[in-house]
């Protein structure tokens, strides 16, 4: 049986990459971001980037707990 083709598998492994997207997205934010470096907190921009990435990381199907 082949597992690893197939819509699902396919859906999956888009919704996967969306979540390293958005997930990458925020890391690179916050590392070159002054006000999340020096704030120790999120600056709005990082707020929505985090949110973005909850709500992919939601939509892939909580694959991670
Ligand atoms: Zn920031």
């Amino acid at each position: 049986m082949p597992e690893n083709t197939g819509p699902v598998a396919a859906k999956h492994t888009a919704e996967e990459a969306i979540v390293q997207t958005a997930y990458s997205a925020f890391i690179r934010h916050t590392q070159t971001c002054a006000e999340c470096r020096t704030g120790g907190m999120d600056c709005v921009t990082a707020a929505e980037l985090r949110q973005e990435y909850r709500a992919a990381k939601t939509n892939a199907g909580g694959a991670t707990r």
